[in-house]
């Protein structure tokens, strides 16, 4: 079992233990840091390719850029935001180390076919989980299913420790290297648990553990982990019937709507819509922020962006990634949004379109 601090961190990876199929949950000081301990266990370094989408948060490309490595973005499939699977197989080079899904908004992505790829190929899989805590892929728990799971605690995610995160691992030898990276590179866990007389320098680690006063935050929440996923997913559902005949499939066509493919449960992380250009999405947030409604886009692709131009490389075709992220805004949504407030947004939503 996990130390990683004091009794609430222990209860707080025990919880994380049997949400992932029983596989050691290590707490860690944010989703961030749970990606950088990730990267450097999955031996990426110099001279090595990591394939991931341009459309995600720094972390996921900074993580394996601290390593030497050089990231490699690919497209994403328009339907969920997530990295095209069928993409990866022709930006594999004899150079590529590892494949990083992104699970955009807590929906899975086809992790069947990546993990088959990176099986046949030799290589890593470190999913970025940070979004997807209580979200499944054909019943399996997001982050538990490759070589790495990374999750965020940060404020803006579904359960919060202020700043923090967890590395999900697999078997002994992973969770023992994981735990000496977290603790100073030294094998203090194992002293805390009578294991050793003394502890010492074993290897290469840093500082990735949180202070149990932050996991005692996160506790009050993971105690209550249904409920808080059950309310968010009423406002996400609320959004849907709402605005469902503005839809692309089930009506005008005027925006496009989250799509969750079969086998995805969700877990109400974000709800999207995508407006037909940069302009109208303009006009829309512009709209919304006049009726007090704080309605964000979200990543600039990294690809685009000055250290993503330094360091990675884009491969293949830029269909979806740019355009489709110039399209998406997200819709307030936090636990506890009234109903009044969610028939509001819908409501200037549907008075900016008209109908
Ligand atoms: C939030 C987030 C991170 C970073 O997590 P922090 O806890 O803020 O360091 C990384 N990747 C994705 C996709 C995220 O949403």
């Amino acid at each position: 079992m996990q130390t990683g601090g004091g009794y609430f961190s222990k209860k707080c990876s025990i919880w994380m233990q049997r949400h992932m199929g029983e596989s050691p949950a290590l707490l860690t000081t944010s989703g961030s840091h749970a990606l950088d301990m990730a990267a450097r266990l999955s031996g990426a370094g110099p001279g090595d390719e990591v394939i991931l989408p341009s459309y995600t948060f720094p972390s996921t490309a900074n993580a394996f850029v601290g390593c030497g490595a050089t990231p490699v973005f690919i497209d994403v499939r328009p339907d969920t935001m997530n990295l095209d699977e069928t993409l990866i197989e022709q930006a594999i080079t004899p150079k590529t180390k590892a494949i990083v899904p992104v699970h955009y908004a807590g929906v899975a992505c086809e992790m069947d076919t990546i993990l088959e790829i990176a099986g046949h190929r030799g290589l890593a899989v470190v999913e970025d989980a940070a979004q997807a805590l209580m979200a499944s892929y054909k019943g399996r728990p997001l982050g538990s299913l490759s070589d790495y799971g990374c999750f965020s605690f940060h404020e803006t995610k579904n359960f919060s420790m202020g700043e923090g995160g967890a590395l999900i691992v697999h078997g002994d030898d992973a969770n023992e290297k994981a735990e000496i990276l977290r603790e100073k590179g030294t094998d203090r866990s194992k002293f805390f648990r009578g294991q050793i007389d003394k502890y010492s320098w074993i290897d290469y680690g840093s500082s990735y553990v949180p202070a149990d006063m932050l996991a005692a935050y996160l506790w009050s929440q993971l105690e209550f982990a249904d409920e808080i996923i059950a309310d968010r997913m009423s406002s996400w559902q609320r959004y849907m019937d709402g605005l469902s005949d503005l839809g692309q499939e089930t009506g005008k066509g005027l925006v496009e709507l989250p799509q969750i493919p079969p086998g995805c449960a969700h877990n109400a992380h974000m709800f999207y819509l995508k407006t037909r250009d940069l302009e109208e999405r303009t006009c829309l947030i512009a709209h919304l922020a006049q009726n007090g409604i704080s309605a964000p886009y979200h990543y600039v692709p990294l690809h685009s962006s000055a250290a993503g131009r330094k360091y990675g490389v884009f491969r293949g075709e830029d269909r979806y990634t740019t355009k489709d992220s110039e399209r998406l805004l997200r819709l307030p949504m936090y636990y506890g949004l009234s109903e009044e407030d969610a028939l509001f947004v819908i409501g200037k939503i549907r008075a900016f379109y008209h109908v």
